[in-house]
């Protein structure tokens, strides 16, 4: 037995193995369909014997697309949790090296302990570290990682078909990959992993909140919408953060405030890095807070949820969230009295651009909600909802055209002036709600509604024709 110990000794331990994964596919949250796809690559472990008599081809290599921390490592290890299979990985980073010949024994390494332990995942993160086309790097750093793609070709197609040792990698930039990487045998199955959505965001955080003393009465929901393109990595930070507060005050359950000034705080950190001056936060802050003052007079609109000037998904300024009816406003079942008011409020930007910098210094940040309020005005007109023409004539007279632009620039002028008097009669309401955002970089509804209570705002008369 005195032998057996020592050739266990010998036996070099595996240097990319991760001991002790244990993640399931029900602590990834937000999937949505792609779990069945994961599902399947789990089967060709489980089942990869089945596959083979019926001559499917069993991939070697899969592709998770998508940006950083939406959970692509997690998603790995979750395959090899599910399948109960060793997990090996190693980030493509740490092939790139400037000796000749370390990145491809590396790989060789990497892969033969994978086929030593098998069946096992591999798992390359950042895989455009080593992997774009070839010829796109000069000089010696470019051969070196040459010989490192060419050995990862190599030991991919050791495996091909085999399903023993499935490789799955992740990247952002799968378009600038070399192209024999993606051919058949290799990686040629692709996962795009998106963003989270709303549902997703929510589904995301309650995963984090399991193992956490959470409060009974926890909106989740709120939290979810104040965290538009956030991805999982920051979601659960902010869970993390929560417990703190909580901690730190001497609680024993975490609430929703304390959730809600964690995203703040993750909010603001992610801000700090994106580059702009004071000037442009103000200037984005005076943009958003316009809309929400002037909605906040307004019956259909001024169920604001959120204020923000944070850049959103899809939206490169600042998102102010108000629950309209969706329905009823994807339907046109809007009143006359609530799509005017919709017009007034997307021109509140424009209004406080000319309020607050003047004539001289309009800058083109309105140019969006402007433009919604055009597209509103001539909905307005051509529904029929104007009493300057006679209802539905004005849709089968081509000829009017021009007067109905006419009729809606009349409407779009009329909500204008509506929108700058708001603005002007709530001065002191819009400093301090642009003050707070500059500094907080959002405000949740209570703080909006603290802010509209202390600083008044006075209800004008609706607009009428
Ligand atoms: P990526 O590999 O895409 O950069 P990671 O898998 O490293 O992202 O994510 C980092 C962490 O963020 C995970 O360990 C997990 O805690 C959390 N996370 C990310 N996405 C999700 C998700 N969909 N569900 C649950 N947690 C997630």
């Amino acid at each position: 037995s005195g032998a057996r110990v020592r050739r266990a000794h010998n036996k070099r331990l595996p240097q990319y193995l991760e001991r002790g994964v244990d993640v399931k596919f029900s602590d990834v949250a937000g999937l949505g369909k792609i779990r069945l796809e994961l599902e399947e690559i789990v089967k060709f472990f489980t089942h990869g014997e089945m596959y083979r008599r019926r001559g499917v081809k069993i991939p070697g290599g899969i592709l998770l697309c998508g940006p950083p921390g939406v959970g692509k490592t997690l998603l790995a290890k979750a395959v090899a949790g599910e399948a109960g299979v060793n997990f090996f990985s190693i980030s493509a980073s740490q092939f790139v090296e400037i000796y000749v010949g370390v990145g491809a024994s590396r790989v060789r390494a990497l892969y033969q302990e994978a086929r030593e332990n098998a069946p096992s995942v591999v798992f390359i993160d950042e895989l455009d570290a080593v992997g774009r086309e070839r010829g796109l790097i000069k000089g010696s750093g470019g051969q070196e990682r040459d010989a490192t793609l060419n050995q990862l070709l190599v030991s991919l197609d050791g495996f091909e078909g085999r399903g023993e040792v499935i490789t799955i990698a992740s990247t952002n930039r799968p378009d600038i990959l070399d192209p024999a990487l993606v051919r058949p045998g290799r990686f040629d199955r692709k996962i795009y992993i998106p963003k989270p959505g709303l549902i997703g965001r929510i589904e995301i955080l309650k995963v984090h909140a399991r193992k956490k003393p959470m409060a009974e009465d926890v909106d989740y929901m709120a939290i979810a919408s104040m965290t538009d393109g956030m991805v999982g990595a920051e979601l659960a930070n902010i869970v993390e953060v929560a417990a703190i507060n909580m901690m730190r005050d001497g609680r024993t359950e975490i609430t929703t405030d304390d959730l809600l000034q964690a995203a703040q705080m993750e909010e603001r950190g992610m801000l700090d890095r994106k580059e702009r001056s004071l000037d442009t936060w103000k200037q984005v802050a005076i943009n958003e807070a316009a809309m929400a003052v002037v909605a906040v007079n307004y019956p259909d609109l001024k169920n604001i949820e959120f204020v923000t000037i944070a850049p959103r998904a899809g939206r490169e300024l600042g998102y102010v969230r108000m629950k309209m009816d969706p329905i009823k406003f994807k339907e046109g079942m809007l009143t006359r009295q609530s799509l005017l008011d919709h017009i007034t409020v997307q021109l509140a930007p424009r209004a406080a651009d000319e309020l607050w910098f003047g004539e001289d210094q309009l800058s083109t940040i309105w140019a969006e909600t402007a433009d919604n309020a055009r597209s509103a005005a001539r909905t307005y007109v051509l529904g029929g909802l104007s009493e300057l023409h006679h209802g539905l004539s004005n849709f089968w007279v081509a000829d009017r055209l021009n007067d109905l632009d006419t009729e809606a620039s009349q409407i779009v002028n009329m909500c204008y002036e509506r929108a700058k008097e708001i603005l002007q009669k709530n001065r002191k309401l819009m400093d301090a709600v642009v003050d707070e955002l500059v500094q907080k970089k959002s405000l949740t509804k209570q703080e909006f509604f603290s802010l509209v209570e202390l600083h008044g705002s006075i209800k004008p008369m609706p607009p009428s024709i």
